[in-house]
């Protein structure tokens, strides 16, 4: 119990953090500014080869860096050792040694350190009963279900008492169902701990279940910081609405715009529709709701399919069928005036300006969970 509840969270803070894999290549991480509260679960999001990974290896010391530093409460610790930073990273599917015992996968970086036997034993013992585990303790992973094992991994990072816990895609190869109860316990053991996690996904879907905080990432630069409501409800960029889904980007004199898919107004001529003439295209039945695809005529490729969401009850008061001419349109309160996006414009290195408007948004963050 001890070895837990002496545990302390700790702030992570990147400034300029830089990663260039080889001369004369793209920076895979590029000059990124970010900072992470004590004690907060933040997700880092975005599709693949974004630069996720590289960052969390990063502030593990898993990976050197090209240029920057690496703040753990003000502390420097971008040149230190990753076993002396404070951190511990749990990763994909667990890794837990098939061979050994739950204890003994618990206990294994404590031997490595040449603790004594009786004595990481017992710490390994008492982590496992903090995550109710300490009556499985001789089961081998295999002996396991998926949750026991992702304790058993939580234990096993635990041990090392880090300040920061780092998670790099750890649900990714589970099944589905599994996956969803999964992240609901990490989310509990987060708030339980009081330990600040930064955990690595490609799905927004689950970044939004999880974090306090998320950061969008695109082409190694941050697009957006914030709190899965800000994000969603006010996406910055087009990237980042596409990235989250369920939004539309549509031309205005006021420039490009992303409007939620749930609050479009659809109609047909006959019905009195204005507004933009688009066909639909396909009618996807969800459940509780009804996405229906469709295509706008006489606009660039990129901006042609759109969609709307809509109440089973509405689309079954009035069932829209592929084909059918509509007009859409929608409040101009929904609008989202979306911004250029650092992934796609990059402004003259090394500007102060964005860094400054991150942190403003982490600290409107810290009011909005607060
Ligand atoms: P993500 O985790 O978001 O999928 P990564 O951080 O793994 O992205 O990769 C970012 C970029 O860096 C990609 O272009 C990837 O190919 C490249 N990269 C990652 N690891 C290495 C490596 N060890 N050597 C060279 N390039 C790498
Ligand atoms: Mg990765």
């Amino acid at each position: 119990m001890d070895a837990v509840a002496t545990v302390s969270s700790a702030a992570i803070e990147v400034v300029a953090l830089t990663k260039r894999y080889a001369a004369g290549t793209p920076a895979a991480v590029d000059r990124i500014d970010l900072r992470i509260a004590s004690g907060s679960y933040c997700c880092l999001l975005g599709p693949s080869g974004c630069g996720k990974s590289t960052t969390l290896r990063m502030i593990a010391g898993h990976e050197s860096v090209s240029g920057g530093d690496i703040l753990l409460d003000n502390r420097n610790i971008t040149d230190l050792p990753a076993a002396a930073r404070g951190t511990a990273m749990m990763f994909q599917s667990f890794a837990l040694f098939p061979h050994l015992s739950a204890v003994d996968n618990v206990a294994f970086s404590l031997k490595m350190k040449g603790v004594a036997k009786a004595e990481r034993r017992r710490r390994a013992t008492d982590l496992l009963e903090r995550v109710a585990m300490g009556h499985l303790a001789e089961r081998k992973p295999g002996e396991l279900s998926g949750g026991q094992q992702q304790r058993v991994a939580l234990a096993r990072a635990l041990i090392t008492e880090p300040r920061v816990l780092l998670l790099d895609e750890p649900l990714s190869a589970l099944d589905p169902f599994l996956r969803i109860q999964m992240r609901a316990e990490l989310r509990r053991w987060q708030k339980t701990l009081g330990l600040t996690f930064i955990h690595v996904t490609h799905s927004q879907e689950e970044a939004m279940a999880l974090a306090d905080t998320m950061v969008v990432m695109n082409h190694g630069l941050i697009e957006q910081v914030g709190s899965p409501h800000q994000v969603y409800n006010h996406p910055a960029s087009e990237f980042v609405a596409r990235f989250m889904g369920g939004h539309n980007v549509f031309d205005t004199p006021a420039g490009a715009v992303a409007v939620r898919n749930d609050h479009m107004r659809i109609a047909s001529d006959a019905e009195g529709g204005t507004g933009v003439p688009a066909r639909i295209t396909d009618v996807e039945y969800q459940g509780t709701y009804v996405l229906i695809g469709l295509e706008l005529e006489g606009v660039a490729k990129a901006r042609q399919a759109v969609s709307v969401l809509l109440g089973e009850a509405a689309f079954l008061a009035r069932p829209w069928t592929p084909g059918e001419r509509v007009h859409l349109s929608w409040a101009e309160a929904d609008e989202r005036v979306l911004g250029l996006g650092l992934g796609v414009q990059r402004p003259a290195a090394p500007a102060p300006a964005p860094s400054s408007a991150l942190r403003d948004d982490t600290a409107a963050i810290a009011a909005f969970s607060a």
